[in-house]
């Protein structure tokens, strides 16, 4: 029976190696982290992604404590909030509860072993094969998915370069209590000196608080006083009172990148594949869509006993789902950080527009058409990365 290991347990990881053991895969799920855990993330996903999580029997739905459905976006715009309405079916989630959710339900598949808080010892390729060992193991395969995240130690191992960008745009998230009023079920968004601010409500009366910006901004936003201090006007003005419950957790740079959907034999999923800048909330949707996607071209891979061309194969599928993603993240960042998108962002939401556009991209129906469009702008993006020019 093949034996595929999965490096890194977190969304894509967890989604690819329950995809193949559901499918008669055995199956080595690897993660350095003990799970729970907690991870720097803005905690808000999407519909297409609850999709892809239900696709493998997991409807996060039907427990009310675990997601908190929400009905939108709030945009702050100095002394009023502009809403812009998305039922496409966005919750927010803790991710050390989703995370851990996943783990549990992985290790009740006979074909999984899953072993945390391990981290591998060495990994070598070559043309058919790898040798991964780790702990008292070791394991030859031909088949490896690579989900370690961003800064991918295992893309580093094989030899990979990872660019460094020259202005990190980085992340630190919290997570708070309500203690006096309510917040709507709305992600509000506040432009602050550096970057922005996102609160995303949560189950129990919870909201998690991150904060993206320049490398000044998040210095001041992983320590816990000072967060308070620029979270405190913010509070004031939606009229509630919060309390911090978990400290902020700092990120590495969120810069959008690709890093590309296969290297060395291995399939590269989530974000040690391709980062998308959290302002547009399209990170796990990635994570769960790449895994699952993974999964079929390494079964696919079976069946013909052609690992290089699922591995192609793999990678342009990817790249399909990838490309409207890209474009929409472009077009959000853009208003994120331009004084016109942010004057933009108001009569966006007024007329409606940005409700449909948000709606579509993130709902699991109706949104090719729009999704096309946004293949243009995310097909020029990936020339750009291609060309090595900074967009
Ligand atoms: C500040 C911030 C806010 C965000 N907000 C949102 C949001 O609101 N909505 C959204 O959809 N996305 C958001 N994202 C993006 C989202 O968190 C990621 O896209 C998503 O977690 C990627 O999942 P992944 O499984 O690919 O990687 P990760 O979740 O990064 O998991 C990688 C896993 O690999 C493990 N690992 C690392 N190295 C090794 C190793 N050597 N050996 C074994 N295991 C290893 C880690 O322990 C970890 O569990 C945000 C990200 C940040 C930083």
């Amino acid at each position: 029976m093949t034996h595929v290991v999965v490096i890194g347990a977190s969304l894509s990881g967890s989604v690819a190696a329950i995809s193949l053991a559901q499918q008669g895969v055995r199956v080595s799920l690897i993660d350095k982290a003990p799970f729970p855990r907690r991870k720097p993330c803005g905690e808000g996903l999407s519909a297409r992604g609850l999709g892809e999580l239900e696709r493998i029997g997991i409807d996060i739905t039907r427990y009310p404590d675990l997601a908190w459905g929400l009905k939108g976006y709030r945009i702050n715009s100095g002394s009023s909030w502009s809403t812009i309405s998305d039922r496409s079916g966005l919750v927010g989630i803790r991710r050390s509860e989703l995370d851990a959710e996943l783990i549990s339900y992985a290790s009740k598949l006979p074909l999984i072993t899953i072993h945390q808080a391990i981290t591998l010892d060495s990994i070598e390729s070559d043309a058919e094969k790898f040798v991964i060992t780790f702990g008292r193991h070791a394991i030859t395969t031909p088949y490896v998915v690579i989900a370690d995240g961003a800064s991918s130690p295992t893309l580093r191992a094989l030899g990979k370069k990872l660019a460094v960008p020259a202005s990190p745009r980085l992340g630190a998230s919290s997570s708070w209590q309500i203690t006096r009023g309510t917040l709507e079920p709305y992600v509000h968004t506040s432009f602050i000196s550096g970057g922005e601010m996102y609160l995303t409500p949560l189950s129990r009366g919870g909201v998690n608080i991150s904060v993206l910006g320049s490398k000044t901004l998040i210095q001041r936003a992983v320590h816990p006083a000072l967060l308070r201090e620029i979270v405190k006007s913010v509070a004031t003005q939606l009229n509630i009172e919060i309390e911090m419950t978990a400290p902020p957790l700092g990120s590495g740079s969120l810069n959008s990148r690709c890093h590309g959907g296969h290297f060395r034999g291995a399939f590269v999923v989530g974000d040690a594949c391709e980062t998308f800048d959290p302002c547009a909330g399209f990170g796990m949707t990635h994570a769960t869509l790449s895994g699952r996607l993974a999964a079929e071209h390494i079964l696919k891979a079976q069946s013909n006993s052609s690992r290089d061309g699922a591995l192609q194969d793999y990678s342009a599928a990817r790249e399909h789902i990838a490309r409207p993603i890209r474009g929409f993240t472009r077009l959000t960042s853009t208003m994120m950080s331009s004084r016109l998108g942010r004057i933009g962002f108001p009569i966006a939401a007024k007329t409606g527009v940005a409700g449909m556009v948000s709606h579509a991209v993130h709902s699991t129906t109706n949104g090719e058409p729009l999704r096309s469009l946004l293949s243009l702008v995310g097909g020029l993006r990936e020339r750009a990365y291609a060309e090595g020019v900074t967009l």
